[in-house]
């Protein structure tokens, strides 16, 4: 199989890029050896899109965060992904920290962010259930949330529209670089390709070294755990509310979802292994200590889950933006913690005019949608709207996971289009069945029949994620 570019990893950032790559007349692969898009670190992460105050000024982060902070309006609306520009508040509680305040307004001017410093008075009649004992705050209008699902998700949908290939369940192994076609090697594939580009996340160096094994850099992975709260406590905090960041990151942060449900969290811990991915009462009691000095009003009792995600940090300290030394067509998109949500267009952009527009010849696609289909979400409905749209499709008006409203009508939306789920988490991270209270106890089942029946498989035989995780195991009984 010949492409023009092959990207390693589909995650927010290998998305962007073939979303972009898909604007021009290439033949594009995008490759992931997950069982679904956005299935690693682009879906356990905070989903703020940041202003950009914090970067330190002139280094990649700060450069693609403001970037990308600017294109979200525009990229939500065309890829029909939840976005809120909420705005956030760096608090002082103490008074000693009240110059660092004015130390992250410098910073957020040089970025070319707009931001103001707020009294005790501004910040509490903003959010009255932050501690009375703050003593200042530095409010950042352009922040916001996002749905870091269905940002990945949509993008990818929205390139496969335009002509990309997505191909999942594929690990890269090897890769054989040569000047004008690489190979790049799975368990049975091989893959051939002008550019490569690596986009690999956490193993981003791994892969980077299969091409040159001296690269200078290495993630060294960071955990960060998380409390989910349900969505009873409306207005406990509008906007997202962080600490003063250290170096260890920007602190633990406590902010509404796209979903209205709460996010506290995450801590910063060093792990050996990219996929320890577990939770521990420690550190998560610690989480609450921190989160409740700012807010003391989070109902803890309230949670419904808690998770982690880890952070691919690189001894860089930066995003690895760049050409392979002396193997110009292999490109490496390293270290990309946070903030690389919200960079991720910016990033994506910056990769196609600056390596991959000097390399080949391209020419604008003619057919180029940017847009993907419109979503139907009758829980956003009015009555009379949802009854019409019950009155056209009877499968909207049956409810299949009631904590999230969510209907068979966009169960079975997602199961037709281009990027559908092939497992119940990926089913979960478009329509949300799964996510309520009951965290699929209800639902799941149901889940499970749907995928059976559209991909004509066995119960037995559909996955919980990725391949051999099937939930059931044998039928103790005929099934009706
Ligand atoms: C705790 C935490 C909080 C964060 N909060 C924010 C935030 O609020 N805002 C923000 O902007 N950013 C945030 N981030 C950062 C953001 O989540 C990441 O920068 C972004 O998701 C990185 O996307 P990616 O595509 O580089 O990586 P990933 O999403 O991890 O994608 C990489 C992909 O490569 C694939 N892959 C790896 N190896 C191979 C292989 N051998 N073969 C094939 N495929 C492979 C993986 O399966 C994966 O899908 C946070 C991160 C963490 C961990």
């Amino acid at each position: 199989m010949k492409y023009d570019v092959l990207i390693i990893g589909a995650g927010a950032i290998g998305a962007s890029i073939a979303r972009e790559l898909s604007r021009y007349l290439l033949k594009v692969a995008l490759i992931d050896k997950e069982n679904d898009v956005g299935n690693v670190t682009s879906m356990a992460n905070s989903a703020i899109i940041h202003s950009g105050y914090d970067p330190i000024p002139r280094t990649n982060k700060a450069k693609f965060n403001v970037l990308g902070n600017k294109m979200f309006d525009q990229i939500s609306d065309e890829l029909d992904v939840k976005f809120e520009r909420n705005g956030s508040l760096t608090v002082a509680l103490y008074d000693s920290q009240l110059p660092l305040l004015e130390e992250l307004a410098k910073r957020s001017k040089e970025n070319g962010v707009k931001v103001k410093l707020l009294s005790k008075e501004e910040v509490l009649k903003m959010e009255p259930n932050i501690s009375p004992e703050v003593k200042g705050a530095l409010y950042a209008p352009t922040a916001g949330i996002i749905d870091p699902f269905n940002l990945v998700v949509h993008t990818v949908e929205n390139a496969v529209d335009n002509g990309v290939e997505l191909f999942l369940n594929e690990e890269v192994i090897n890769i054989e670089y040569h000047d004008e076609l690489s190979k790049v090697l799975t368990k049975d594939k091989i893959f051939e390709a002008k550019i490569v580009i690596d986009a690999a996340g956490l193993s981003s160096d791994k892969i980077a070294r299969m091409v040159d094994p001296n690269i200078d850099w290495k993630i060294t992975p960071r955990k960060g755990q998380y409390f989910v709260l349900d969505h009873y406590k409306v207005g406990l905090v509008n906007r997202v509310i962080f600490p003063l960041p250290s170096e260890k990151g920007k602190g633990i942060l406590v902010s509404k979802t796209t979903s209205n449900n709460y996010i506290v969290g995450p801590s910063s811990e060093p792990v050996d292994d990219i996929n320890d991915l577990s939770t521990d009462t420690m550190t998560l009691s610690n989480i609450r200590f921190q989160a409740s000095e700012m807010v003391p009003s989070i109902p803890f009792n309230q949670t419904i889950r808690a998770f982690s995600g880890n952070r691919a940090t690189c001894t860089r300290h930066d995003f690895v933006i760049e050409r392979c030394k002396g193997k110009e067509n292999f490109i490496i998109l390293g270290g990309i913690e946070s903030p690389g949500l919200v960079s991720s267009p910016a990033i994506a952009r910056y990769v196609v005019e600056e390596f991959v527009k000097k390399t080949l010849t391209l020419k604008e696609n003619p057919s180029f949608n940017p847009r993907v289909k419109k979503y139907l979400r009758p829980k956003e409905m009015d009555f009379k709207e949802r009854n019409e749209l019950i009155a056209k499709n009877k499968d909207y008006g049956e409810m299949v996971c009631f904590c999230e409203q969510v209907t068979l009508g966009e169960v079975k939306d997602v199961l037709s289009r281009s990027v559908p789920p092939r497992s119940v988490k990926a089913m979960k991270k478009r329509v949300r069945a799964g996510f309520g209270k009951c965290q699929g106890g209800f639902c799941q089942p149901r889940i499970l029949a749907e995928l059976a029946k559209h991909y004509k498989v066995s119960w037995l035989d559909v996955n919980y994620d990725e391949l051999d995780t099937n939930i059931l195991v044998k039928n103790v009984k005929e099934p009706k």
